[in-house]
């Protein structure tokens, strides 16, 4: 499915069923996905069942994205947040170098 189509679809998808109905489409479906991992924290897990479910969470959270006009604002945060971890893993890995270092 190409992106236009993809916007449409949350578009309508919004005006058909109302922002309210979407809002809680995306908790119900965050819920879900917490129900899987849990099952697969447990060794009961599925993973059609977990991509599934992270299916439905991207498609409804790309909906709370345009509910609250947020695109540029999330691609901010995002990037402030992959740049914090980014360098959480270099620290990461050069305490581990100095523990392996002082063995
Ligand atoms: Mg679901």
């Amino acid at each position: 499915m190409n992106k236009i189509d993809e916007e449409k679809i949350y578009n309508d998808a919004i005006s058909v069923f109302g922002e309210t109905s979407q809002k809680i489409m995306v908790v119900e479906e965050m819920s879900e996905l917490i129900k899987e991992m849990c099952k697969d924290l447990r060794n009961r897990g599925n993973i059609e069942n977990i991509a599934d479910e992270v299916a439905d969470v991207e498609v409804t959270l790309a909906q709370i994205k345009k509910i609250y006009n947020i695109h540029k604002l999330v691609e901010s945060h995002k990037d402030f947040k992959l740049r914090r971890l980014s360098e959480r893993i270099l620290e990461n890995k050069m305490i581990k170098k100095e523990h392996d270092n002082d063995k």
